[in-house]
């Protein structure tokens, strides 16, 4: 065609429909608010590294299946439970899709065919799962330009599979359910239906396979993340500079991802049911980490809001500042350690910024993440010693590993050091000190990093999650052990050592406060974990996080237990739970007795103009009125009328 040869312009696209603005609602776990385009993480793909099995492992292989697809329900059950929260239109929409994913792990063709994978050809679980869904997605979806596959009524028992290699010559899609409820005879409903085939294939082999982590690393700078859930390691990952904004469906206010995200000051809301239906990648999304609401499509007045709420957040944040170089000091001129918490070592500048006058508790699972080896005494010498050395002279608690609960620690379990059948329950399982002491050379070697990085400054020890008096016996004996060895070696160790400490974070620690108060060297109390165990509410599950409540008189009393017993045998008593970061709890924490918190970094300004403006006379009055209630809810309002 010659360039004079005129072609017609094409016709302006029509102008895209705008999408209706939708509120979702979930739990606040970061303040903050964020906009920006959704950016939707998928756990990376799993790395199947075992092929073939031997004729021997065949049931072994099909136990794990079993597991993987018991564990899959469980998710999918999970969610389906939380859809009540929902309106209605929008649980009409997803429940089909979730009954759809049920059914495909029941007695399915997808669940058979893997089963004779398994069997017949000898490959390993993930494998087959992988195999068997594309298998069955391609006949699902039909040829590439032929018609869709005429598909039969789903309440028919699906076929018995007759031969895991040819899953298209059943021709059917028994085994996807989504077609009971929708129409699946066109190409889009096929397309779809093989989607969900797929989706639960992935899903089974992230079982499967435990996938590491994800990696961000396309995501868009202001970006919002969207995913089903984060798993700490995965929050630790995250570049606070790149995301905007987190958006999850699982999650609760006080679990370590939580923590995370506040560590890093990204606006966050966990815990959203329907969020993945709601949105696709690109979607606009404000993401308000104070109420805990996400809005999708926000028309433009809810943008000019956000845009105005953001506004007013780095001022407050800039006022905040101010407080800096002012001492935390009551009206009547007690004054008050306010210490930082650090979750990972981005933290430090903003630890030093907070005016923070030291690390109340440095949590060490942030060196064990995201890798497959164990972290050698030297570098985690390097790293203890620079946290020491920038703290300049103030004080920093090291807490020894805390694996178990939500934080699944890939190292350990890829250097073989977790023992075998241990995480059916994990929260009550071999967490913290108790999987250490099975592990004596794990300990042994943090133990003597600390040690050597006392040489920059001063530290503490911190011992998680003791239930008894021997557990801390048995540390302090091979704290001792560990000390001679360095010695010996030629290292300067302090004496007398570095204070070692225990977490309270347990019914059973605070209820025996007065007998370990006895012999420990300083208690820190884990609200997060007092409150979870207390309360026998999971501290990161969506689905209880209304119980979850740190003013249940329970959780208050046991706090009034153990200050007092720290105060009896005149030993240091510090906050560092998620209760210390509440400017609203200040009053009742300081009227208990407490005079140390420990906060992320950015709630110890807030904590900190708390404190300066109240006296202890005003906040043991409060106390006395707390400590007569029943009910949380009159609890808070006391706590609302005194911040007023
Ligand atoms: C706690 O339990 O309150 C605590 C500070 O420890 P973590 O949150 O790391 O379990
Ligand atoms: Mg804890």
């Amino acid at each position: 065609m010659s360039r004079t040869d005129a072609v017609p312009a094409p016709a302006p696209a029509p102008a895209p429909l705008a999408l209706p603005e939708r509120r979702l609602a979930g739990i606040p776990a970061c303040a903050g608010v964020a906009i920006g385009p959704v950016f939707r993480t998928f756990e990376a793909p799993a790395v199947v590294t075992r092929n073939r099995i031997h004729a021997e492992d065949v049931a072994a292989e099909l136990t794990r299946f079993e597991a993987a697809v018991a564990q899959s329900r469980k998710q999918l059950l999970k969610l389906r439970a939380r859809l009540a929260v929902l309106p209605e239109e929008s649980q009409g929409e997803i429940a089909p899709l979730l009954d759809a994913y049920l059914q495909m792990l029941g007695p399915s063709r997808l669940v058979r065919g893997v089963q004779a994978r398994v069997r017949d050809r000898l490959v390993s679980a993930e494998t087959a799962v992988m195999e068997e869904a594309n298998a069955v997605a391609a006949a699902l979806a039909g040829p590439a330009d032929g018609p869709a596959p005429t598909r039969r009524n789903t309440d028919q028992a699906p076929a018995p599979s007759s031969s895991a290699d040819t899953p298209a010559a059943s021709g059917r899609s028994a085994d996807t359910p989504a077609a009971s409820s929708r129409s699946a005879d066109t190409p889009a409903a096929s397309s779809r239906s093989a989607d969900e085939v797929r989706e639960i294939g992935r899903r089974l082999v992230r079982n499967l396979t435990r996938a590491p982590f994800r990696s961000f690393a396309d995501c868009a700078p202001g970006s919002i993340l969207v995913a089903e859930g984060l798993r700490p390691s995965d929050a630790a990952l995250i570049d606070p500079t790149r995301i905007a904004g987190v958006a999850t469906e699982e999650g609760g206010t006080d679990g370590h991802t939580a923590i995370l995200l506040r560590a890093l000051g990204v606006p966050s809301v966990l815990g959203a049911p329907g969020l993945l239906s709601a949105v696709q990648p690109g979607t606009i999304m404000v993401v308000d980490g104070a109420t805990g609401t996400l809005t999708v499509n926000p028309t433009s007045p809810t943008l000019t809001a956000a845009r105005r709420a953001v506004d007013g957040f780095a001022r407050e944040r800039h006022r905040l500042g101010r407080l800096r170089h002012l001492p935390a000091v009551t009206l009547d001129g007690e004054a008050v350690a306010l210490h930082a918490n650090m979750e990972l070592p981005v933290e430090l500048p903003m630890i030093a910024q907070a005016g923070a006058t030291g690390i109340g508790l440095l949590r060490t699972e942030f060196l064990f993440m995201n890798r497959d080896t164990v972290p050698t005494e030297d570098e985690q010498a390097a790293t203890y010693r620079s946290a020491v050395h920038t703290m300049g002279g103030d004080p920093v608690t090291i807490r020894v590993l805390d694996w178990g609960g939500e934080k699944e620690i890939e190292a350990l379990t890829a250097a073989g050091l977790v023992p075998e059948g241990v995480d059916a329950n994990p929260a009550l399982g071999l967490r913290g000190i108790r999987m250490l002491l099975r592990q004596p050379a794990l300990l042994e070697a943090q133990l003597a990093a600390i040690l050597r990085a006392s040489a920059a400054g001063p530290v503490r020890v911190l011992l998680p999650m003791v239930t008894n008096l021997a557990e801390y016996r048995a540390v302090r004996i091979i704290y001792q052990g560990v000390a001679q060895r360095l010695r010996a070696a030629g290292t300067r160790v302090p004496d007398p050592l570095p204070p070692l400490g225990i977490m309270v974070e347990t019914p059973a620690a605070a209820l025996a406060a007065d007998s370990l108060a006895a012999e420990v060297e300083f208690f820190a109390i884990g609200t997060n974990d007092l409150c979870m165990y207390t309360l026998a509410v999971d501290r990161a599950e969506a689905g209880v996080a209304d119980l979850y409540d740190p003013l249940h008189p329970a959780v208050l009393r046991l706090i009034q237990m153990i200050v007092e017993a720290g105060q009896r045998y005149r030993i240091p008593v510090s906050v560092c739970g998620e209760m210390a970061a509440n400017p609203q709890m200040t009053p009742l924490l300081l009227g208990l007795g407490s005079r140390c918190f420990s906060t992320n970094a950015s709630s110890v300004p807030r904590v900190k103009q708390a404190v300066r403006g109240t006296t202890i006379d005003d906040c043991q009055r409060l106390t006395w009125q707390v400590m007569k209630q029943a009910d949380p809810a009159r609890t808070r309002a006391l706590l609302a009328e005194f911040g007023r």
